[in-house]
Formats: structure tokens, C-alpha cells, sequence
């Protein structure tokens, strides 16, 4: 996005806020400067008024929703009707559905696994690393180049280095293990940059999005859920 679309794009988000504001998802005060173009921490949507981090969890649910579509009854699920370019056509009330829909769907998939699973991870892109030792080291190629990485976000608990999976592919399950994790925060913070540095943090937290390399070398499709226990060691 260039620097003029965005600056459109927050002043006309934010010009609307009042000085003060808290989020109506989450309650936290959304700072000071609300006089339009200085904020960048707040969506006015169509009746109410966003943090950054709520904004940011809902264009994830907004995104992966066809997740759910296919699951959900259709009253249950207004946000399905959306795309996250559309977010700003849902009110306050069709929000807090979905973040409430998305929990409810969650516990209830996490249940199906059984109580050790707490976990939920949704992939949106899967291939095999290339992990020459030139790049990451001889010890550390030998343990990962070729197998599986996942790339996606945590709706639920968090992943974390040697924590035990289960990759539901729809018909049956693929047990591996997280061999590592990175955090996708900004553009510049690629998978390679994180694979030479090595010097991220090796968990995905909740809402999170980032990279899961996994104990395996099957080929995954994209789209795929992974499970991992509650209370990863
Ligand atoms: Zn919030």
C-alpha cells in the first residue's frame, strides 16, 4: 500500500472519533489524537469504533471465514456475508457475532480432539522449506529443509517449538511436531529473514500470524487446520 492511500485511509477512518474513545470491542482507551489525520490506532466502522488489535483479529476472522460457511448455519454467521474489504458495512452487534461465533466454533472443533487439544491454528499456504546449510547451518538443515511449513494465524492458545500437532486434512490426520515458530509482523519480517536470524521468539501466540514448521515432509494442502495441545510444554 502506498504511503498517500494510506494516509487517505486512516484520515477518513478516524475522522469521526471523539477524543477519548474506547474500543467497543475490547474497552481499552484509544489514546489522544483523534482529530483525524495523526491517529493510527482506531477504525471507525459503521457504528462503532475499533482498536487497532480488535480491527486486526476481525480481518482474520473475516478472511478465513469460509472456514465456517461451509459448517455454520447461515442465521448463526453474519460476518460470512463479508469480506474484509465489506467490514465496514457490518454493525457493533454483527462484530461481536463473529468473535463470539468464532470462539463457540473453535471450542467446539478443539472438543472433537479430545480435552489435551487447546490449540487452533489456520493455514492459508503450506510448502517445503529449502533450507541450505549455507543459510541456517548444517545442524539446523539437516532438521528442517524439506519439511512442512504452515503459514497462517492462531485463533486459539498458542503453538510453540516441540509442541505435538495433529494436521486435519478433512478425511484423516497427520501427527507431526513444531520444530519451529515465527512471528509474521511487518512486510520486512519475511520467512527467510527469520530462518537466518533464528533469533525469533519460538512460539505463536493467539492472533498471531506467522510460520509453523512442522516435523513432517508430506505435502499438505493450503488450507488445513492444525491442532496442538492445551498447555504446550
Ligand atoms: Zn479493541
Amino acid at each position: 500500500m502506498g504511503a498517500f492511500q494510506k494516509f487517505v485511509e486512516v484520515a477518513t477512518d478516524t475522522k469521526y472519533v471523539p477524543v477519548g474513545r474506547k474500543c467497543d470491542i475490547c474497552g481499552n482507551k484509544l489514546g489522544f489524537f483523534y482529530t483525524g489525520f495523526w491517529s493510527v490506532n482506531a477504525k471507525q466502522l459503521m457504528d462503532c469504533v475499533l482498536c487497532n488489535d480488535c480491527d486486526k483479529k476481525l480481518n482474520l476472522l473475516l478472511k478465513h471465514r469460509n472456514r465456517w460457511i461451509k459448517k455454520a448455519v447461515r442465521k448463526e454467521k453474519p460476518f460470512s456475508l463479508y469480506t474484509p474489504a465489506q467490514k465496514h458495512l457490518i454493525d457493533l452487534n454483527g462484530i461481536k457475532q463473529c468473535f463470539e461465533f468464532a470462539k463457540a466454533f473453535g471450542t467446539e472443533y478443539l472438543s472433537s480432539f479430545g480435552e489435551e487439544y487447546g490449540s487452533i491454528f489456520y493455514s492459508q499456504e503450506a510448502f517445503h522449506l529449502d533450507t541450505p546449510p549455507l543459510m541456517v547451518g548444517i545442524k539446523r538443515s539437516k532438521l528442517l529443509n524439506n519439511k512442512m511449513v504452515v503459514f497462517g494465524y492462531v485463533q486459539m492458545g498458542c503453538f510453540k517449538q516441540g509442541n505435538k500437532v495433529l494436521i486435519d486434512l478433512g478425511k484423516r490426520v497427520v501427527e507431526a511436531s513444531v520444530l519451529e515458530a515465527y512471528v509474521y509482523d511487518c512486510e520486512e519480517n519475511t520467512l527467510t529473514v527469520n530462518l537466518r536470524s533464528n533469533m525469533g521468539k519460538q512460539r505463536l501466540d493467539q492472533w498471531q500470524v506467522g510460520w509453523l514448521a512442522l516435523d513432517t515432509e508430506e505435502d499438505l494442502p493450503d488450507i488445513v487446520t492444525v491442532v496442538g495441545s492445551a498447555a504446550p510444554g
